[in-house]
């Protein structure tokens, strides 16, 4: 589903938000990016939802090689594959929930009826079918929130993307909104969420944990015992490098 290869992101100013990534993640899974604040996972989340390029090395998405897609081929690829969560909603005020999930689907190339259908299935799909005609303003947190999930999985994207999905709401909500993204990779989706919450990632299938621009660890792939480190093999005692 994804693939990044060796992936440097440096922005001006000569930050290097990604120093050298690679990273796999197969159709399905459920994978949670953790690490302190400033290592890069918004940007390797940008990378890999392709809102943003890298600097150097490759992104494949649903077997698509990024680098050699247009801006306009990027914009298709991400409103047919790919939706996308964050941590303050990014809704439209004064808009309903109904039109703020429609207006998800306005480069899907649906007529503004099937748009509305489907806006309405989503709202239903999350939990929030009474819900439809209310305004930003008139919703609580975790009901903001599931409006954004709605408009993200309108389209069907195989791939969803959640950067801090819950880093603005209490625990009883962000519970009910990591309910709601498990129920959907359960149906099938590839899940991939940013989480500052050690709860949360624990609870995760997998864990890839970042630092200074780097994937440190990544509980699919145990890295290779530190040198000095004793490991025991077959009863005996052996030492690593
Ligand atoms: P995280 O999401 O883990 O907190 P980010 O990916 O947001 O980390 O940021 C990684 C590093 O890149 C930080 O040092 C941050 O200040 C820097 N950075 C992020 N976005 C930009 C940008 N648009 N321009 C310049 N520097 C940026
Ligand atoms: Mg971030």
């Amino acid at each position: 589903m994804i693939s990044l290869r060796d992936v440097t992101k440096v922005y001006a100013g000569g930050v290097a938000a990604l120093a050298g990534v690679s990273l796999d993640i197969a159709a399905g899974e459920l994978v949670a990016i953790v690490g302190p604040s400033g290592s890069g996972k918004s940007t390797m989340l940008n990378v890999l939802g392709t809102l943003d390029r890298p600097t150097s090395g490759t992104v494949h998405v649903d077997g698509y090689d990024v680098g050699t897609l247009s801006d306009a081929e990027l914009s298709a690829l991400r409103a047919t594959r790919i939706g996308f969560v964050f941590q303050h909603f990014h809704l439209a005020a004064g808009t309903t929930a109904l039109d703020n999930v429609a207006d998800g689907l306005l480069y899907s190339g649906l007529r503004p009826a099937e748009r509305r259908r489907r806006a309405s299935a989503a709202l239903e799909r999350v939990g929030l079918g009474p819900r439809i005609d209310h305004e930003p303003h008139e919703l609580s947190g975790g009901e903001k929130q599931r409006v954004a999930i709605a408009r993200a999985v309108a389209g069907a994207p195989s791939l969803l993307l959640a950067d801090e999905p819950t880093g603005a709401l209490d625990s009883v909500s962000g519970a009910g909104v990591m309910d709601l993204l498990r129920e959907l990779n359960a149906a099938g989706t590839t899940v991939v969420i940013i989480t500052h919450d050690r709860e949360i990632a624990a609870a995760l299938p997998r864990q890839v944990r970042m630092r200074d621009g780097l994937t440190v660890e990544d509980t699919a792939h145990p890295g290779p015992p530190r040198p000095g480190t004793a490991s025991r093999v077959a009863g005996a005692v052996v030492e690593v490098g």
